[in-house]
């Protein structure tokens, strides 16, 4: 397990450094960023697609470990890239969001509730 050890600041160095020496920077807008991270999750979402219920998926998360870590994979580095191009702290962003989302489901409320906020 490298998750305890590596910083999103070494990935997104990593995620630079490849991008850098191919000189795609020049294709990263933020629409295409933004449709790269879609595009990659509907892939990820590709893998689920037959799956009758949430057994079936989590044995299809076994059998395709290696498509699923890739497609994951994928997702993060195109959402570093992005937080690269446009100066976005990944962290702050998650730790803000975190808080946010905490107002918005407060525990009391929401606990075990499968329901949307405007819902609760
Ligand atoms: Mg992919």
């Amino acid at each position: 397990m490298i998750d305890k050890t590596t910083t999103i600041a070494e990935l997104q160095q990593k995620a630079a450094s490849f991008i850098n020496e191919r000189n795609w920077r020049q294709f990263h807008g933020a629409k295409n960023l933004s449709m790269a991270i879609t595009l990659e999750a509907a892939e990820l979402m590709e893998i689920f697609t037959w799956a009758r219920d949430q057994k079936e998926a989590a044995q299809l998360v076994e059998e395709k470990k290696e498509a699923v870590k890739h497609e994951l994979a994928d997702i993060v580095f195109a959402t570093l890239v992005f937080c690269d191009e446009f100066n976005i702290d990944l962290s702050e962003a998650i730790i803000e969001k975190i808080a946010h989302n905490a107002k918005k489901y407060p525990i009391e409320k929401a606990k075990g509730m499968n329901k949307k906020y405007n819902e609760l």
